[in-house]
């Protein structure tokens, strides 16, 4: 069920939302990026794993939402980790006790007994300005920046060119910002392109959190895109994208943009200031 994108680097996609787990090989077992989304999907990989003589050593969530946060029993009780705001946002979410019950509204019904919750967000904090994941393998650059979700980590494997983009540069999804509790949600995504940006020329392999996996031209292409989005999101402009309307992936993807605009037409409202 995986498939090698590099040398040493495999994926597994998800029947869910295109969800692309990430597997990295080390010197005694592997580093798993964002494990999946159904509990037999998970299963399957930890067997495959197994079969390899491949365990997993550590573990790594690009974001703090539920569908990057899981973990399955048979992947083993090696250290998860996430950036420090990622780490702090599950605490938050965890410390109610509705919590279960608060994700599996965010969940699709039709899936939703499919999708193990015990195990998530068990992760540990990096502490902030961690340069790098700390384990036994190729080195993990991890750039850390506000767009998506607090704490929001992109990966780059630079011996292997793999930048994992986490929910940035999906070639199915619309850029979705964090409106949470953030003074400046446009701003904050333009600055994390420009980031991503700045290693756009290490990367000879795009792997995102949902969608197909990118060669070194999509790497760029991807950033373009995402940006006209934002701008047009931004400017409360048409976006002439192929994400949204007729040609999109996922018809749902109209919603989330009809939102966004409504959401950011709210804040100016409300501060007087665009975004
Ligand atoms: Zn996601």
């Amino acid at each position: 069920m995986l498939r090698q994108v590099a040398e040493g680097v495999l994926i597994h996609e998800s029947e869910f939302c295109q969800s692309n787990a990430v597997v990295v090989q080390g010197r005694a077992g592997v580093l798993l990026i964002d494990p999946g989304v159904h509990g037999d999907e998970m299963a399957a990989l930890a067997n495959d794993l197994g079969e390899l003589g491949q365990p997993v050593v550590t573990g790594f969530s690009t974001h703090p939402h539920w569908d990057h946060l899981l973990w399955h029993a048979g992947l083993g009780a090696a250290p998860r980790y996430g950036t420090g705001r990622c780490a702090a946002t599950v605490r938050v979410l965890l410390s109610d006790v509705g919590w279960k019950a608060r994700i599996a509204q965010r969940i699709p019904p039709d899936i939703a007994e499919q999708v193990p919750l015990d195990l998530l967000g068990l992760i540990t904090g990096l502490p902030a300005e961690t340069a790098r994941i700390p384990w036994d393998g190729p080195q993990v650059r991890i750039i850390e920046h506000q767009a998506h979700a607090p704490g929001h980590a992109a990966l780059l494997i630079e011996e292997r060119g793999v930048l994992v983009a986490g929910d940035m540069l999906s070639d199915v999804l619309i850029p979705m910002l964090d409106l949470n509790d953030t003074a400046d949600p446009i701003e904050d995504y333009l600055a994390a392109l420009r980031l991503l940006e700045g290693v756009a020329a290490s990367a000879d392999v795009l792997v995102p959190g949902h969608g197909s996996i990118g060669g070194a031209d999509q790497v760029r292409a991807r950033i373009d895109q995402d940006r006209a989005y934002v701008h047009a999101l931004r400017d409360a402009g048409v976006p002439g994208d192929p994400r949204v309307g007729p040609s999109a992936t996922f018809d749902w993807m109209s919603g989330v943009h009809e939102r966004q605009l409504q959401q950011l037409a709210r804040r100016t409202e409300r501060d007087g200031t665009p975004g």
